[in-house]
């Protein structure tokens, strides 16, 4: 036999007789409060100072501070679906003593007063971790980056090549024109200097056609395809030039950028659904951890990491006004600029180089450059089969940051007749062996480094210390693509995000 079923008092028309205190409602040690006690503790001077006076009064920066950095907290990122939240969720009501600003307004607060000033907020809040003793700036710190779409449409690349290509192909139809004008024309064109088309621009080029077109006017030989292509390139060519100069000053050193989100740049990334390593309109995110909390972060343009170092510890160092002791990272990393910056600033670096795993399970390969003794006294090389490998000159090169490497080049004096030439090497003539000292040397003593308990340690917490975060960001946090354009408003959403999961992390 079942037993009388009781059920809980219910009233249909949720009438109660006071209404609840929101305080009642938040339960204590909730990460609404942490984002309270923490914002309300920060000087928020600096978004102060971009507020111009006059007008509408406007809504307390401390709590549009909260507001957003609550809601990237807890995975709300749009201005709708904030404003939503405002005025109907208790957590936020809680928050903000009520208050509830429309879409605009908090769009408006993100876009433009964070821009450009987040980082001091969020450095505030990093020093009081390190004030707590819950990291310290001191300290190694784990640095790693990955790439995060842009809002930009997928499809609205503009390529740095086609721009050379098309203006290569403008310089040659010019010159083809102009050589057939002389054939048919020379003495119109008579008094004309001779014109060079390597270096053009929209106003040489308007020039030009039009003395040709001049010259050729009454001349009934003309093909009708001649005309054409010099009404074509009368139209076309210097509104084409100009608008390859405006891209070409947007381009700056990168190969890509987005129409739609001219700071973007196209990268490969990770995530790709439809693997068919299909670039896409992205940032280079770029942090440094330490027990998973985010010390410091940057975006970047280029998609390349080794690239990204030198401006990120800048920034680490201007923020705090202190060094890490040392810096972990990956072989993405290992570039003798990056080694002789940290040595420079005496940041112990453990980073591997791109050869490292591979030489830690297989050891150096035979016969490969670095397996070469180098005797430093005499400035030679020895080969495999013992012979004295001559210096015969350096050359610089440049790398994409400017930096100025120094290449030495090795001379075998005879590999005729040598018993090891087929797996020694593969050219006609004695063996040339190039060699970069400064990255040899940095490489060796990343090596020792790298293999020393700490090092061990350090290589050891790296994956699980800076790694976890991204997947934090990406994964727990759904937060795949960037919501604002240009890479300033993404900085504030990265520096947003950055204090929510700091916070959330001092929490747990
Ligand atoms: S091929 Fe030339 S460089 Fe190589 S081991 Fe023989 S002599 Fe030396």
């Amino acid at each position: 036999m079942s037993g009388k079923v009781v059920f809980k008092p219910y009233d249909p028309d949720q009438a109660t007789f006071l209404p609840y205190s929101l305080e009642e409602l938040v339960p204590l040690g909730h990460p609404v409060r942490i984002v309270k006690q923490v914002v309300d503790q920060v000087d928020v001077k600096p978004i102060n100072r971009k507020y111009k006076g006059g007008g509408a009064s406007s809504f307390h920066p401390r709590l549009m501070l909260k507001l957003l950095v609550y809601g990237y907290l807890s995975n709300t990122y749009s201005s709708r679906k904030l404003e939503e939240q405002a005025q109907q969720n208790i957590h936020f009501m809680w928050l903000l003593g009520m208050k509830k600003p429309d879409h605009n307004t908090i769009n408006r607060f993100r876009s433009h007063k964070l821009s450009g000033v987040l980082k001091e907020i969020f450095s505030q809040i990093v020093l009081l971790l390190n004030q707590e003793g819950i990291v310290c700036l001191k300290e190694a710190v784990f640095t790693d980056g990955t790439k995060i779409e842009s809002t930009a449409n997928r499809y609205s690349f503009v390529w740095g090549k086609s721009i050379k290509t098309n203006k290569e192909k403008i310089k040659s139809q010019l010159d083809e024109l102009w050589q057939y004008a002389q054939g048919i024309a020379a003495e119109e064109l008579k008094d004309t200097a001779p014109l060079t088309f390597e270096q053009i621009n929209p106003e040489k080029v308007k020039q030009t056609v039009a003395r040709i077109d001049a010259a050729l006017d009454d001349k009934p030989q003309v093909s009708k395809k001649v005309k054409q292509k010099l009404n074509y390139a009368k139209k076309n060519w210097p509104e084409n030039l100009e608008r390859y100069q405006q891209q070409e000053e947007i381009l700056e050193e990168r190969n890509s950028y987005s129409k739609t989100d001219p700071d973007a740049t196209f990268m490969r990334l990770k995530e790709d659904h439809m693997l068919n390593g299909q670039l896409k309109p992205a940032y280079n995110l770029q942090i440094s951890t330490q027990e998973q909390f985010i010390l410091n972060y940057s975006l970047h343009q280029s998609s390349t990491d080794y690239q990204t170092l030198v401006p990120h510890l800048d920034q680490y160092e201007a923020l705090y006004a202190q060094k890490p002791e040392a810096v972990v990272a990956d072989a993405g990393y290992g570039s003798d600029e990056n080694y002789e910056m940290l040595k420079e600033k005496c940041i112990e670096a453990y980073i591997k180089y791109n050869t490292f795993d591979k030489e830690q399970k297989e050891g150096i390969k035979a016969f490969s450059n670095d397996s070469l003794h180098y005797n430093e006294q005499g400035n030679f090389l020895v080969c495999p089969m013992g012979q004295r490998m001559t210096h015969i000159g350096d050359h610089q090169r440049k790398t994409k940051t400017g930096y100025i490497q120094t290449i030495s080049s090795y001379q075998a004096p005879n590999c005729q007749n040598c018993p090891i030439r087929g797996v020694c090497h593969k050219a006609k003539d004695n063996r040339i062996v190039e060699v970069n000292h400064k990255l040899r040397r940095a490489k060796e003593q990343a090596r020792e480094r790298l293999n020393t308990q700490q090092g061990l340690k350090y290589r050891k917490q790296r994956p699980v210390d800076v790694e976890p975060v991204f997947a934090h960001i990406k994964a727990n946090r759904g937060f795949k693509r960037f919501l604002l354009r240009g890479i300033n408003k993404a900085e504030v959403e990265i520096g947003l995000l950055s204090i929510a999961h700091n916070l959330k992390k001092w929490k747990a």
